[in-house]
């Protein structure tokens, strides 16, 4: 049986959630032996997009290599989990034109609620003044008018917010294990 392939973009703050969700949706996949390949936002800036800095222009850029790549592996078949700030709302869109089967999940956390977790102690760093440009301080988010799927994370636990987003992968691509309500996955 040809697997068709579809892309998840996780979208949102630093610390949003984008990493974790990820990773707990690929490992639900993986245990069902679904081919899939994780894109995350910081391995590909250490490879693919080392020559990348944080302006508008270089993060369009990230998007846009991102993108590419996540194109021909979903046109082959594999399901791309793409975890990547990603704050420009137009290159977001253009990404999905030129995939097509496409699901954008919008990590929705409060600033607040991200900062106060600090996962890599960037935020201080960016209140203190010594990262420029950064996210949600000093930098744009523009949040997606229509996403597919949106997980509050502070409000939702990672098995509820994992729950929703199989489910709307099973309308682009029927899975063949029932979806676990009750996740063995996180909290
Ligand atoms: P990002 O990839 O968006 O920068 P991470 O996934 O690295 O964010 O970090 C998010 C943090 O929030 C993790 O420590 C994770 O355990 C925590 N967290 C708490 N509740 C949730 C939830 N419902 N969904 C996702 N992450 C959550």
């Amino acid at each position: 049986m040809h697997q068709q392939g579809v892309t998840l973009w996780f979208t949102g703050l630093s610390g949003a959630g984008k990493t974790t969700l990820c990773q707990a949706v690929a490992e639900v996949l993986r245990s069902q032996g679904y081919q899939l390949e994780v894109l995350d936002g910081d391995t590909v800036r250490q490879n693919l997009c080392k020559d990348l800095g944080f302006s508008k222009a270089d993060r369009d850029e990230n998007i846009r290599r991102i993108g590419w790549l996540s194109q021909l592996l979903t046109r082959n078949g594999t399901i791309v989990l793409v975890s990547a700030i990603s704050p420009y709302r137009e290159i977001r869109n253009e990404v999905r034109q030129s995939i097509g089967q496409f699901i954008e999940i919008y990590v929705n956390t409060p600033l607040e609620v991200c900062e106060s977790r600090d996962v890599k102690g960037l935020y201080q760093k960016a209140r203190a003044g010594i990262l420029k440009g950064f996210t949600g301080i000093d930098d744009p988010y523009e949040p997606p008018l229509n996403p597919d799927v949106e997980c509050q994370t502070h409000l939702e636990s990672i098995s509820h917010c994992v729950v929703k987003i199989l489910n709307k992968l099973n309308d682009f691509l029927p899975l063949q294990s029932p979806i676990p309500h009750n996740a063995r996955i996180g909290n």
